[in-house]
């Protein structure tokens, strides 16, 4: 009954119905305690005896015997039916009408279908285009004529068909063809209907593909398995199929790189579970388990449970007798793809750290530049090197300005050098390229390659570049490339003036007050010092110290420009000065991995500032009785102590065991220089030192490697 009918039926017992919302809520009412068949969303249907609704559904789709007495089974539509389970619009009338006895089928026509395909019992497919199977298909032609117009499919009729010939026809196993594994849902129970259910949901989301054929592509949808094109060019195509009471997902693509994310696919397939799940209130749960690509989906051999695979590197397959790896089925759904961004920027880090130094070293060669076996091919060592030979200036004669050269006028070697810095200090600091920002960037390398390669015919470093930039990597290649990115070191220029004077430093200089100096401005640490005097030569005591600077940042480099000053090198100092460029961003970024847990303890900091105001006014005698009787040094400490010669090398000693002792330790050594009224106000001048973050920070950075 239409609503219309029962609007007239109220009327005619002196019932006017004026709200349609009021009646909305009686209906629904009546539906919940059985009374009638009413759906909101079909609001002009009433069904008044559920009988109707089952006579109706007869028609169509229940057994052969109701309709051989009905005389339509030898209609050809009726054969593709009962075969495809393809309902055309023709047989629905014919049913529907077929009918004499006043059934009222074809005036409810449309109300009739929306509810069976609210049930999922009859669902209309997006049926692939055309031209999205051609490929597939030998001969590449398909019958127009043979394209249907778009019918309905009542799933629970479709006949079924083995899968060895539905791959066969698709040809998974050809060249260029990957399959990935299968993923399983193992239901504890699965009732008969639910697959149907979840057939529908696909059939109402992706395009049903064509079976291709020579004698005419069919609609590639079976009973118990459906595929479906994931794309638009028909490339990535999705099977699903039921054994038993498994429900089966593969991914079939036909090229290299999809640009469907697969784990978007399971999720959604996951989700569309769940949603049936909770849509026909049907409560079954399922286990998640995976099987090799070529195993056969019918069969439950050799289905492993996915927790077990994350958890085991290998698996014997049950199907295939053999081992597979965990990780082939798990990447095959799983791995990450690279988006643009990471795409880009492993591209722009493979030419700078791979391709560059192998142009850089070129040029270094053919100059008669002597790389030796220290000149390893890093930026740094070959930055350095161009720096250090000094015949390749770049033109506006800075070395290590921020900017990049100018493209049009700065273009001499020197300029390219420069670049090379430039782009990789981008790469520190941006761990994403964007589309846009590639562009200029990608420009700028294209040019130094075009020009090196002017210089080096054979070196063919622009096809070289060429394939590195259309090359593709995958999500392992960022990560490797993120750590050598961040372990290529830009050297500031002091290292090239350290570098440039190396040997007569290591010559002239005594290191011992400069180490002083460098200890009270936290810029050595006590283990540094230690590192340093372990060595018996002052040559390489000093060449320890260089080398420890080298490796430290700005600051540490003007401290100990400070202190030599202090000691009397001016001219060295003069040296070391000279072409010195300012730095607007300090390149070196320590590395303060691991370390965190970890900060100086506050006393360290205040003897370390202190430093050589203690250990040129303290005598030390009075201070070691103390704390021995504290127990806070032994009398080993002591010889060592008294085994050096002058006072203050007796004193840094005594800060050498400080240095390595607790706070407690600490105070004592405090409570001790009280005693003496002369060191009281060294006490309180070393008690009160204020320490600031950056001190702590400043110190702790000698403790990181570098
Ligand atoms: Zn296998
Ligand atoms: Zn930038």
């Amino acid at each position: 009954m239409a609503y219309e009918d029962m609007k007239t039926l109220g009327k005619s017992v002196g019932l006017e119905i004026k709200d349609r919302n009021e009646m909305n809520l009686f209906l629904k009412y009546q539906h919940d305690i059985g009374n009638l068949i009413y759906f909101e969303d079909i609001p002009d249907l009433v069904i008044l005896q559920p009988q109707w609704l089952v006579d109706v559904l007869k028609c169509l789709v229940s057994a052969r015997k109701f309709q051989i007495r009905r005389n339509i089974v030898y209609n050809s539509d009726w054969k593709g039916l009962e075969t495809t389970g393809r309902l055309t619009e023709d047989l629905i009338t014919q049913a529907f009408t077929g009918e004499g006895d006043g059934t009222d089928f074809v005036k409810y026509r449309r109300h009739i279908l929306q509810i069976m395909q609210k049930f999922d019992i009859i669902v209309k497919p997006d049926i692939a285009e055309e031209e999205s199977v051609s490929s597939l298909d030998e001969n590449g032609e398909i019958d127009k004529s043979k394209m249907p117009t778009v019918h309905y499919y009542v799933p629970c009729l479709i006949k079924s068909k083995a899968i060895s010939n539905i791959v066969d026809s698709f040809k998974v196993d050809g060249k260029d063809f990957n399959r990935t594994s299968w993923m399983c849902m193992h239901f504890d129970f699965l009732p008969p209907a639910f697959f149907n259910h979840v057939l529908v949901n696909y059939i109402r989301r992706y395009q049903i593909s064509r079976e291709p054929s020579k004698h005419g592509s069919k609609l590639a949808l079976y009973r118990g398995m459906g595929v479906f094109n994931l794309d638009s060019s028909g490339r990535t195509k999705l099977a699903v199929c039921v054994s038993k009471h498994v429900i089966l997902f593969q991914i079939w693509k036909w090229c290299k790189h999809s640009q469907v994310f697969f784990k978007d696919i399971w999720e959604h397939a996951e989700a569309s579970i769940t949603g049936i799940k909770g849509r026909y209130k049907m409560n079954v749960s399922y286990t998640v388990k995976m099987k090799c690509c070529n195993g056969s989906y019918d069969n439950p051999d050799g289905m492993v449970e996915m927790t077990k695979l994350e958890s085991e590197e290998e698996y014997f397959c049950d199907e295939h007798a053999e081992l597979h790896k965990s990780k082939d089925l798990l990447n095959s759904w799983f791995r990450e793809e690279l988006n643009a961004e990471m795409l880009n920027y492993v591209r722009l880090a493979k030419t700078v750290t791979d391709l560059m130094p192998e142009v850089m070293g070129e040029q270094l060669k053919s100059d008669g530049f002597e790389i030796t076996a220290n000149t390893s091919m890093t930026f740094r060592s070959l930055f350095t090197s161009f720096q250090l030979q000094n015949k390749h200036k770049p033109t506006n004669g800075k070395w290590a300005s921020p900017m990049c050269p100018k493209e049009d006028t700065e273009i001499g070697v020197g300029d390219d050098v420069k670049r090379w810095r430039f782009v990789l200090n981008e790469l520190k600091n941006h761990s994403k390229i964007s589309d846009e920002s590639i562009v200029g960037l990608e420009k700028v390398l294209a040019n130094v390659f075009i020009r090196s390669e002017k210089l080096f015919e054979s070196c063919s470093f622009v096809s070289k570049y060429q394939k590195i930039m259309t090359d593709m990597f995958e999500a392992n290649d960022y990560d490797v490339y993120l750590q050598k990115v961040k372990h290529e070191i830009i050297p500031d220029t002091f290292e090239v003036n350290i570098r440039r004077h190396f040997q007569m430093i290591m010559q002239e200089i005594s290191v011992g007050k400069i180490l002083d100096q460098m200890m009270t401005h936290c810029m050595l640490s006590i283990e540094d010092r230690r590192h340093i005097e372990q060595h018996v030569k002052q040559t390489e005591q000093n060449q320890a110290l260089l080398d420890i600077i080298i490796n430290r940042n700005r600051s540490t480099f003007n401290v100990f420009i400070d202190a030599l000053r202090e000691s009397g090198y001016d001219d060295i100092v003069e040296l070391l000065s000279c072409d010195l460029e300012d730095i607007t961003v300090e390149t070196r970024t320590t590395e303060m991995e691991g370390l965190s847990a970890w900060t100086v303890p506050l006393h360290k900091v205040r003897l370390q500032k202190n430093y050589v105001d203690i250990i040129s006014n303290i005598k030390h005698e009075a201070v070691v009785d103390h704390l021995i009787s504290c127990q806070l040094l032994t009398i080993d400490d002591q010889q060592i102590i008294e085994a050096c010669a002058a006072q203050t090398e007796k004193n840094r000693k005594l800060m050498d065991r400080l240095l390595h002792c607790g706070e407690k330790c600490f105070m004592e050594f405090l409570n001790a220089l009280r005693s003496d009224d002369i060191y009281a106000d060294l006490a309180n001048q070393i008690g009160q030192t204020v320490v600031t973050s950056i001190d702590i920070a400043t110190l702790q950075s000698c403790y990181a490697k570098m």
